[in-house]
């Protein structure tokens, strides 16, 4: 039986890993210190023999006995308010986190995927991204903590390849949706559902017309397992190249809630990406993989998830 780490475990994203995983026949050894994440995400899965939760700060020391074959690197806060409101530690997990889980890796001699992101794109002076563009951040803005704590990691993980020899895998996420988000998470998704549901006014940021493209948790878990498996060393993006503004976002979100709530419009955050949607050409040729869910049926799975922990 192989075994796995994953750290972030108790997240949004981590928690359906270590779904997947524990399906796949893997022992997963998940590894968080509830910053931004939940027990209840992973609350299922105690009492299964496969399954072990370590409460833990990664940007310490890691420790973990017995062999591990894959680690996958996810902890860090991810939502904007969330990064925003704790910039230090969202510096200190991809930089010192990603050490100490490196370092773990090396150990163990075992495979290393790092959770990495869009936002390595930074305000995209291309459209759509594909993996060779180099990004455009500013280091020094808001949102500077993520992004370059997130293009530090990549880099750390690239030295720990070349000069180490250690097998890593890089995946560069692209806004991802589904059950287990946080309904105050800040992230577009959630608050307009959030919004719609309670009848209150849908806050959209700047005029609306700057895009994004939503990619349904299962279809992301899929990509990221898939490339887990590979030999692919050099960053891969997985998404869901489904374009749309943030304004049209809005409406389809009243037309599928049924929702009679107003929109308003409030400024525009610092250094938000006018244009975001992954060019996949590079999974779907090595990975073979491409999305299924259409963001109308990801959107009624999420739906019914926030239905139920609203009421
Ligand atoms: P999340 O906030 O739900 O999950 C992150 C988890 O990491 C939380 O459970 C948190 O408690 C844990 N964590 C943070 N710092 C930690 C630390 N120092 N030690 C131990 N645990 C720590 O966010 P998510 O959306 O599930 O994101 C997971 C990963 O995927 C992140 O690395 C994020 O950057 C990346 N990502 C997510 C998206 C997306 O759309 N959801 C997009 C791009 C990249
Ligand atoms: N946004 C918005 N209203 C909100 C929250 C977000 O209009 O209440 C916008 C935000 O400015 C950005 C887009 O929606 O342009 C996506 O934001 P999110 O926080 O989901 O993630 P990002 O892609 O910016 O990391």
């Amino acid at each position: 039986m192989k075994t796995a780490v994953v750290t972030g475990g108790a997240g949004f994203l981590g928690s359906h890993l270590c779904d997947r995983l524990i399906t796949e026949g893997f022992r997963v050894i998940c590894i968080d210190n509830f910053i931004t994440g939940s027990p209840d995400n992973i609350a299922h899965l105690f009492g299964n023999e496969n399954f072990q939760f370590i409460k833990h700060d990664v940007t310490n020391f890691i420790h973990v006995p017995g062999k591990v074959d894959y680690i996958l690197h996810f902890a860090s806060p991810a939502s904007p308010i969330d990064y925003l409101k704790l910039p230090i530690q969202t510096l200190k997990v991809g930089s010192l986190g990603t050490h100490k889980a490196l370092g773990l890796a090396k150990e163990k001699n075992a495979v290393f995927l790092l959770a990495s992101t869009s936002e390595v794109y930074g305000d995209p002076l291309i459209h759509p991204q594909n993996e060779d563009y180099w990004g455009n951040v500013n280091p020094v803005g808001p949102r500077g903590v993520y992004d370059e704590a997130k293009r530090f990691a990549e880099s750390l993980t690239m030295a720990y390849h070349r000069y180490h020899g250690l097998q890593t895998r890089i995946v560069r996420i692209f806004n991802t949706y589904g059950p287990r988000m946080r309904l105050n998470d800040g992230r577009v998704l959630p608050t307009f559902i959030g919004q719609a549901l309670k009848g209150e006014p849908l806050t959209i940021f700047g005029d609306g017309s700057q895009t994004r493209s939503f990619c349904y948790v299962d279809d992301l878990i899929e990509g990221i397992y898939r490339l887990m498996l590979s030999a692919e060393v050099y960053p891969v993006n997985i998404g869901n190249p489904d374009e749309i503004t943030i304004k049209q976002f809005a409406e389809e979100v009243l037309q599928l809630t049924g929702s009679k709530s107003k929109i308003e419009f409030h400024p525009l955050p610092e250094d938000d990406p006018k244009v975001r949607q992954p060019d996949i050409s590079k999974a779907k040729k090595i990975l073979g993989w491409e999305p299924k869910v259409s963001r109308n049926e990801g959107i009624k799975k999420t739906l019914e998830y926030f239905m139920k922990i609203i009421k």
